[in-house]
């Protein structure tokens, strides 16, 4: 029930009807009894500016923002936490007696995805399909937490090797490579963590297929997919009939929401219950 003392955040974007996180977030906060509200804002990209000082004017405690203002955000804000400084793109914004603070939650959001199922980066190789603002996000949380080695396989290789460049700590660390070479095949084959990090398979391309077979991974891999809408991709339900462990897109999504969460209320999200909400939209 909204009073004279409800809290505003919410999510700023440009198209924002298809967002999943008010029903999210909304759920969380009515479980938990916290008056906050969350609301769809859609703003255009060239108002983004116009649109933080409204955030501030409006006594708003923070916000999300996804595309297209994840990068065209930092200007308009006061600061950046290490993460997003890191990443360079921000995907919540915490307001506090005025100051406003940009965040990057996505990389947290993909390690405690894995962690929920169990799965430690530490030590292990990994391959990435694709070479945009999630890969990059995935790409600083694997080696921050420890990965060995990172194959980034993208289709234009002059990306994979930006996000190689402004994170491999060495050379071995990670490494670019064209989608289709046989290097990168190579990887695939030998990798204990595969992550989908492109859109093929996202709704209303629902049966978009990944340009190999989900059984040329070792059986003991863990194959990752960020898309999460469908919840099941054509990808990980065929890999998961063929024995493979399988961690959907929507976990990544709960959690990056949770920590915004947290940031906002510093409350622990109820996770669970953000999953089911996504699980029932889905
Ligand atoms: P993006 O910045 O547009 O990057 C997409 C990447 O995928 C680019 O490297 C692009 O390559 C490649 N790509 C696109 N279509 C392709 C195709 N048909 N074949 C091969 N490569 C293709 O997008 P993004 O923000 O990284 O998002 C990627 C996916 O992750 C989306 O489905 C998004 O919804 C999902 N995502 C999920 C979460 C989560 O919480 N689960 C968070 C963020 C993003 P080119 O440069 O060649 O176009």
């Amino acid at each position: 029930m909204m009073d004279g003392k409800t809290r505003l955040v919410g999510v700023m974007g440009w198209p924002i009807g298809h967002s999943l996180s008010p029903a999210m977030q909304n759920a969380a906060f009515r479980a938990l009894k916290l008056n906050f509200i969350y609301l769809p804002l859609a703003v255009r990209p060239q108002d983004i500016e116009a649109a933080v000082r409204g955030a501030l004017a409006l006594n708003f405690d923070g916000f999300n923002v996804t595309i297209p203002h994840k990068v065209n955000v930092i200007p308009c804000l006061d600061r950046l936490d290490e993460s997003a400084q890191a990443m360079g793109a921000v995907n919540t914004v915490v307001i506090r007696q005025g100051e406003t603070v940009g965040y990057n939650t996505d990389s947290e959001g993909f390690i405690q995805a894995l962690h929920a199922h169990g799965v430690d980066v530490a030590g292990t190789r990994v391959a990435l399909l694709g070479a945009g603002g999630a890969a990059r996000a995935v790409l600083f949380g694997l080696l921050r937490n420890g990965a060995k080695t990172v194959a980034v396989g993208a289709r234009h290789v002059a990306e994979a090797q930006k996000l190689v460049q402004a994170f491999a700590r060495d050379n071995q660390s990670a490494q670019a490579f064209f989608w289709q070479d046989t290097a990168f095949n190579a990887a695939l084959q030998e990798c204990d963590i595969f992550v989908n990090c492109t859109p093929i398979g996202m709704s209303p391309h629902d049966d978009g297929m990944l340009p190999f077979d989900p059984t040329i991974f070792p059986r003991h891999a863990v194959l990752c997919d960020l898309v999460y809408n469908p919840r099941l991709t054509t990808f990980l339900s065929i890999a998961g009939r063929q024995g493979y462990r399988t961690v959907p897109g929507a976990d990544m999504l709960v959690y990056q929401g949770a920590r915004a969460f947290e940031l906002w209320t510093g409350q622990p999200a109820p996770i669970e219950l953000m999953q089911k909400t996504l699980t029932t939209i889905l």
